[in-house]
């Protein structure tokens, strides 16, 4: 579940607002977006993936809040690590850091051949 904003880290992109499928951010005219809606947060990461500024921490536990000892975050070097495993921004490239998060789309085309398949009603085989 999303965590910590470190408004100290935050340039006001409001990327994070846009991204979010929850809506769990409110937009700042000029500053930080504020965190409004924690309790609707499906913790999927998409904030901390548009973060270029690794403002954003969201804690695994998807299931309930997690109290978060913030300097602790910010002393275990885990600000920005999903960005950087996934392979984005000044990551694309590196071959250390392959981009493993569009591999989703095999789990997504997988899920789309099955729907398709369940809502065909011909049969699969030519009975002859
Ligand atoms: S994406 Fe990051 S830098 Fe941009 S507004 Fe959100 S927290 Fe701030
Ligand atoms: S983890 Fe996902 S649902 Fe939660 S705040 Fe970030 S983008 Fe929104």
């Amino acid at each position: 579940m999303i965590a910590l904003l470190l408004t100290d880290r935050c340039t006001g992109c409001q990327r994070c607002v846009d991204v979010c499928p929850r809506h769990v951010f409110d937009a700042a005219a000029d500053g930080p977006p504020v965190i409004a809606r924690p309790a609707d947060c499906q913790t999927c990461f998409q904030c901390e993936l548009y973060c270029r500024a690794d403002a954003l921490y969201v804690e695994p536990t998807v299931d309930q809040a997690v109290p978060v000892d913030e300097a602790a975050v910010r002393a275990s070097g885990l600000l920005g690590v999903f960005r950087r495993d996934s392979g984005w921004d000044e990551w694309a490239g590196d071959p250390r850091f392959a981009d493993q998060h569009w591999r989703m789309e095999e789990v997504f085309a997988r899920g789309r051949a099955l729907q398709a398949a369940l809502l065909d009603p011909s049969p699969t085989t030519n009975p002859s």
